[in-house]
């Protein structure tokens, strides 16, 4: 008989006389009950054994982790808490698990404890719930743009353009460490190597993405990205997953547009599509929160944050206007900012976009029109001559979120931006050529996909909302 999954048991109409159930034994009371979960849902079916016909062998084998198949029936719970249970009549242990060894004991374990089980997380309630809100997230993702007719692009992972400009690479080479080849003046002579020429793990698919929006129109990428930043923040990884959309023709309020009503749709359908997952999440954070002073905790609970972030408009700010709120604010005046905000042109840290979200607008805030000299090469210069047409999007809890820009489409423009900062045109011969056949005004964005899945989810560090974490010194499994 073909197993059932416990989401379809649990939510049957009928009782069924004849069912089988596999999956992984979270408990076992009372030498009788054992909660069965198969991470088809949050929510375990409790079986009941009839322990006095069943040997006391198995019985013993019947313990956290072990993997079992059940065949009984569905019948009504006279229990509380559920609907249904199911009646065993045959129980067979498929996998034990040694109850002494086992880590994931049914109690509460630390998150970096969890870390370090990574492999094993995954069979607690709130890794699985975690992981199931981001698999409907990248669903939706596609769902969104596929809906509205963007092709979807697979930039390349290992890319040989290496003004991608948006952090720290990571090489990718054939050469041996030992007698690497060197030119006459010392250096390692990348053309021995594999591709013939020097080669990295992509930081952005951006500049790959636009050349294909100048022929598709709207296009969106979603992959693998790779930053060699030793930044050992609860917001960063080594490998983290990006969604790159963009289009011709839109200018940087279409683009403001579009990834705002994104993100309200992807907020949206994990809500729609994750309700007992996040009703678990929610709980565990308020739970979370009860450890914080008073200050730090969140104002509203995890669903109706989301809700907030569906229901109301993200609070557009020039940069400007941003500058001169932070300099006139209390944390600021008080010297509370580690970094003082004293003048134009300053590089807002994280702590000063914080500022802006969770203690100013109290909700979320696209900033745009930053200086000039604190972007990328390629965003499109402001006719004042000393901002770009650039937005981050910043979330309360996470900071940045989306970083993104109207695309300087004027191939003058563009050159002296580039001889200004040092890139070789023949570096980029083929990104210059999108300006010089058919240029026009295009627009993009970036947005991390775990930044996105830590603010759905209500968790706070980004390890724990990846399956296998690379971050600085860590990259086990
Ligand atoms: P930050 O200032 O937070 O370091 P950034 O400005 O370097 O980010 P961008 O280059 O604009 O980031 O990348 C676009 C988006 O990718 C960011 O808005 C963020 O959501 C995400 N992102 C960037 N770096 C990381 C990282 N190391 N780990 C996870 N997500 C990241
Ligand atoms: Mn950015």
């Amino acid at each position: 008989m073909r197993h059932t999954k416990v989401k379809d048991l649990l939510n049957s109409t009928t009782t069924l006389p004849e069912i089988n159930a596999k999956g992984w034994v979270r408990t076992f009371r009372n030498n009788q009950f054992i909660a069965l979960n198969d991470g088809s849902t949050i929510n375990n079916i409790q079986c009941v054994v009839d322990f006095e016909n069943t040997p006391d062998e198995t019985l013993k084998r019947i313990t956290t982790g072990a993997a079992i198949s059940v065949t009984g029936s569905l019948v009504e719970s006279k229990g509380a808490g559920q609907k249904y249970e199911i009646q065993v009549n045959k129980l067979e242990i498929l996998g034990d698990s040694d109850a002494e060894k086992f880590p994931m004991q049914p109690k509460k374990h630390s998150l970096e404890f969890l870390r370090e089980n990574a492999h094993l997380r995954v069979r607690t309630n709130a890794f699985g719930a975690i992981m199931r809100v981001r698999s409907v997230l990248s669903f939706a993702v596609h769902s969104y743009f596929q809906q509205k007719g963007f092709v979807y692009v697979n930039t390349p992972i290992i890319t040989g353009s290496d003004a991608e400009g948006a952090g720290e690479m990571f090489k990718v080479t054939a050469l041996p460490f030992d007698n690497t080849p060197r030119t006459e003046d010392g250096k390692v002579n990348y053309k021995e190597d594999f591709f013939g020429k020097e080669t990295n793990l992509t930081v952005s698919g951006q500049l790959e993405g636009e050349t294909f929006a100048m022929a598709l129109g709207q296009i969106y990428t979603f992959g693998p990205t790779f930053r060699a930043e030793n930044s050992n923040t609860s917001r960063h990884l080594a490998e983290f997953w990006m969604i790159e959309p963009e289009v011709a023709f839109n200018d940087l309020n279409d683009n403001m547009d579009l990834a705002e009503d994104f993100i309200k749709y992807v907020v949206k359908y994990a809500v729609d599509h994750c309700g007992d997952d996040l009703k678990f999440l929610e709980g565990r954070l308020t739970e979370e929160e009860k450890s914080k002073p008073q200050a730090e905790r969140s104002e509203m609970p995890l669903l109706e944050k989301l809700g907030f972030v569906m229901d109301n408009n993200f609070k557009r700010v020039s940069y400007t206007e941003a500058i001169d709120i932070l300099r006139d604010s209390t944390p600021n005046k008080k010297k509370k900012f580690q970094y003082i905000i004293n003048e134009w042109g300053a590089d807002l840290q994280s702590e000063h976009e914080r500022y802006l979200v969770e203690k100013h607008f109290k909700c979320p805030v696209i900033l745009f029109d930053y200086p000039a000299n604190i972007k990328a090469f390629y965003m499109r210069l402001n006719e004042d001559g000393k901002t770009v047409r650039a937005m981050d999007i910043l979330f309360p809890g996470i900071g940045e979120i989306v970083g993104g820009s109207q695309r300087e489409e004027r191939f003058d423009v563009l050159v002296e931006k580039m001889k200004a900062l040092g890139i070789e045109e023949e570096d980029l011969w083929w990104y210059l050529d999108t300006r010089r056949f058919g240029s026009a005004v295009h627009s993009g964005f970036g947005l991390g996909f775990e930044r996105l899945v830590l603010f759905v989810t209500g968790m706070t560090n980004i390890r724990d909302v990846i399956p296998f974490p690379r971050t600085p010194m860590n990259a086990e499994f």
